[in-house]
């Protein structure tokens, strides 16, 4: 099911591009050595980029998935930059009808890669036009209508597709088959983030220290599009603050002025714990019953608060709604039901 759904842009932990990314696109690596992490899709990656330029041939197809923020754009462009051939960058609802499709794929070069995003948006007649052309490089056009209807089939140049997705369940199998090369992005870890936010600030001239960027690079939910908007947030607290340099207490009064705690959890994280300790007794409690109660989307709570919370181990989800774990009791200083110490004991007692 595909779902529409909105991040409030302003939020400064949402993983999604804003507006106020716009200088991202001078942020983004352009080579494989400058781009941090990722070590196992990149090692892939090397292998096959070196293997299609010995054959003089364009890469196969590539699925790259993972959350937003993680690098799939930049990855793609990289490719591009490897190979020497352009880059399209589009995204699958901006393909609405497949006239749409043709005309993207009637314009490319011999070689040139098509970037898709949120490519588990595109519509089923669509992904119907995009199947020949995948395996065949051909596209299979009717001209008129009824009896006197010709199908004509128009050869394309060699192409790779780069599709990327935040959900690869959400593929149709028939469209995931298509793809020879499936890349898996990680979150990152602080210490990665750090060195990214350290590049980034050399970028933007920005003087920062390493126990700044790492302290920044802590609450970044192990996501570079965040690590870099905290940069920038940073930047102007310290020019406005301090001397302008981000060093440690800088980063730590800079992430308090943006409401964010030393574990990376915002308001509405905590909010959202808050409501199920409060209103619902630690859980379990419905996804959208818990929407409602915040004023959120449900689909900004699943995609954006949740995940995180889950990796930090302060949420569950189980088949009967969410619940909050001890942890979450503890990181919010409220008193830790009885029945938390009864699970513990029980656990031990299994061993
Ligand atoms: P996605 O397409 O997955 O949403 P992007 O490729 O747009 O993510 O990446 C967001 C920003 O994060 C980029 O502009 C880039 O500055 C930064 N970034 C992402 N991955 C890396 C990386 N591995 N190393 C350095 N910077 C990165």
């Amino acid at each position: 099911m595909n779902q529409e759904y909105t991040v409030d842009p302003s939020r400064l932990v949402s993983p999604d591009m804003s507006a106020a990314d716009a200088e991202e696109i001078s942020l983004r690596p352009k080579t494989l050595d400058d781009y941090v992490g990722q070590e196992k899709a990149k090692g892939n990656l090397k292998v096959y980029l070196r293997a299609a330029q010995q054959r003089g041939e364009p890469m196969d197809h590539i699925l790259l998935y993972g959350p937003p923020g993680l690098g799939k754009t930049t990855l793609a462009g990289i490719v591009a930059q490897e190979m020497g051939v352009q880059i399209r960058i589009t995204s699958g609802p901006a393909i609405e009808k497949p006239g749409d499709l043709a005309a993207l794929l009637t314009n490319l070069q011999e070689g040139d890669i098509l970037f898709i995003d949120e490519i588990h948006r595109l519509s089923r007649q669509v992904e119907e036009v995009l199947y020949p052309a995948l395996e065949d490089f051909a596209l299979d056009i009717m001209i008129g209508k009824g009896p006197s209807a010709q199908s004509i089939r128009i050869n394309l140049p060699r192409f790779t597709l780069v599709g990327a997705t935040t959900r690869a369940g959400q593929l149709t199998g028939p469209l995931r088959d298509r793809f020879g090369i499936l890349l898996k992005l990680e979150l990152y870890s602080p210490k990665e983030l750090g060195r990214i936010i350290m590049r980034s600030a050399g970028i933007l001239g920005v003087p920062i220290t390493e126990e700044g960027a790492l302290e920044l690079a802590r609450c970044a939910r192990g996501t570079p599009r965040i690590a870099n908007r905290m940069l920038k947030r940073a930047r102007d607290f310290a020019t406005v603050q301090g001397d302008g340099t981000i060093d440690w207490e800088t980063a730590i009064a800079a992430r308090k002025w943006m409401d964010i705690d030393e574990l990376g959890l915002d308001e509405l994280d905590r909010s959202l714990l808050r409501a199920i300790i409060e209103m619902y007794n630690g859980g379990p409690v419905g996804l959208d019953t818990l929407a409602a109660v915040l004023g959120e989307e449900s689909v900004t709570l699943y995609d954006v608060c949740e995940p995180y919370l889950m990796q930090m181990g302060m949420l569950t989800r189980t088949p009967r709604g969410r619940c909050v774990t001890r942890l979450a009791y503890e990181h919010l200083h409220m008193a830790v039901p009885k029945r938390f110490d009864e699970e513990d004991s029980g656990q031990t007692s299994m061993f």
